[in-house]
This record gives C-alpha cells, structure tokens and sequence, in this order.
C-alpha cells in the first residue's frame, strides 16, 4: 500500500480514503461516493482492527463479508481495497500506540476500555501509510470524529477530514453493521432512538436550550420501549465532547448508546450544525 500510495503521489493524483471495518451498508457507500466525487483515486481499506475491541466475542461475532464487499466496492468505482491481514497491520514486536488524552476515556470509552487507543493507533497508521488528500468519516461515530480531528491535527497530518451525515434505514434506525446481530422484534424497536433524537430536536427548534430538559425528553421516548436499556444520554460540545448545561453557538449534539439485548447501538443528533 505504502508504495502505491508515493506513487500516486508522484503523479499529483488526489488521494481519497475510507477505513472501514467491513459488511459495508448505505453508510459506508455514503463515504465512498462522496470520496468518488472529491479525489482521483479512491482507496477503501477493510480491517476489523482488533485493537479497538475489548471484548472477544464482540471480536468474533463482528459480522464480516469480505467477497461481498469487494464486489460491492467495484459498483461504486473503486480505485484500491486495502484487506490487510492483522500481522501487516502490527508486525511481530509492534509496540507503538496513539492515545488521544481527555476525549478517550469519556462516553463509548467508559464502557469500551481501550477502544480508542485501538481506533487512533489503526487510524494512524493507515494515514501515515496511505497519506491521502481526503479522508472520509460518519457523523453516526460523533466521538470517534472528534477524536480523529485532534489527531489528525495534533500528529500534523495533511489529510483533510471530511465528515459526512448518518445515513439511516427507513425507520429511522442508523446504518450499522451490527443491527444484522439484532434479531427482528430488536430492529424494529430500535427506531425509537432516532424518534427519541428527533423528539428532541423539535423541541430544540422551538427554542429549548436546556441540556436537562432535552435529554430528559430523549430519556423519556426511550424508556417507553421495554427492550431498550439506557446506557447513556448526553448533550455535549462536538469538538471537546464535554457536557453542556445550554446549547449555544458552538457545534452541540445529543449522543446517546442503549442496549437491545446483547446488542449495544449509538446514535447522535446534531442541534446547530454550521452548514
Ligand atoms: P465501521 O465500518 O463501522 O468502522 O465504519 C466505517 C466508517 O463508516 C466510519 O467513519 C463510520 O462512522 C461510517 N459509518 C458507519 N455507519 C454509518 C452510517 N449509518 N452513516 C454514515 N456513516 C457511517
């Protein structure tokens, strides 16, 4: 990859890159295309990174289809799928870790041990490696973008981060490789985090800027379904991800995770987006 990548730039071509950890969906092809439209080489990598999992059956179970998605892939012109096995990731001896202080450890990180020492650690080495023009993430992964940008900003990289909108099934329910571990009843029940969101929303519209009184409203619509369990609900600042007590005129958003069963999903909604 590394000397495709210098090659490509030896022939100033625009470089746009997508990680991804596979079983792709509408979510993922949402990035892929608008890398299309920006760059002249569009290069997908596809690496369930075991760094970012705590848990080894999370591991295990991480639903993977790599032919499919190769297939896939080529639909959308494609450029480069970079499959990596885990030893090209991290050779024998690899010792080298990327750790992003203040944000890590809060919201997904309290419940996911060392899941963002994983994301930045492979997220940097796929940068260093591929050194693309653009690199393209989802708003669905609001603390995950964060992260990335002060990465990205504190390691002097030169890669643009584009982040793009959650693409959501017809329920409402955000794109997720993991709502195929969800069974029926579970799916159909987990739209109500985006109509719990949306619920919020609205009333953000209309004026509400209490942080209290718009989770509260979210909390409210998801504890009415039974099968969902609350993990968190939070209105914080999008660069920072610190709590806020009143939405202002910094980039906030509602974020939230709950359990379906077995199944842990996130979801956010942004309340005053720039654009
Ligand atoms: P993953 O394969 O889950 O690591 O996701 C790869 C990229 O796709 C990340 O930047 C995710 O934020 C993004 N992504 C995943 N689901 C969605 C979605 N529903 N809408 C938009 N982007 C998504």
């Amino acid at each position: 990859m590394f000397s495709i990548s210098r090659k490509l730039r030896r022939e100033n071509k625009t470089v746009g890159f997508v990680p991804t950890m596979g079983a792709l969906h509408a979510g993922h092809f949402s990035l892929v295309k608008e890398a299309r439209q920006m760059s002249d080489i569009v290069i997908v990598s596809i690496f369930v990174n075991p760094k970012q999992f705590g848990d080894r059956t999370d591991l295990e179970t991480y639903p993977r289809d790599l032919t499919a998605d190769a297939a896939r892939l080529a639909d959308y012109g494609v450029d480069y799928v970079f499959a990596p096995e885990t030893p090209e990731m991290y050779p024998e001896g690899f010792s080298t870790y990327v750790y992003v202080e203040n944000l890590s450890e809060l919201f997904e990180g309290a419940s996911r041990p060392g899941h963002f020492r994983g994301v930045a650690t492979v997220v940097t080495i796929l940068l260093n490696t591929i050194r693309p023009d653009f690199a393209f993430f989802g708003q669905k992964d609001a603390q995950q973008v964060t992260i990335v940008k002060r990465l990205a900003t504190d390691l002097g990289f030169e890669t643009e981060i584009v982040v793009l909108p959650t693409i959501r099934e017809e329920s409402g329910l955000a794109m997720s490789s993991r709502n195929e571990l969800l069974v029926p009843e579970e799916r159909e029940k987990a739209a109500v985090l985006f109509n719990a969101l949306s619920e919020a929303k609205a009333a953000y519209k209309k004026g509400e800027r209490n942080a209290l009184e718009l989770t509260q409203i979210v909390q409210k619509v998801i504890q009415a379904e039974p099968l969902a369990a609350i993990d968190y609900i939070a209105v914080v600042d999008q660069e920072t991800l610190q709590p806020i007590d009143k939405v202002g005129d910094k980039e906030a958003l509602i974020a939230l995770a709950a359990r379906f069963g077995k199944v842990r999903l996130i979801d956010n909604i942004l309340l005053n987006q720039k654009q």
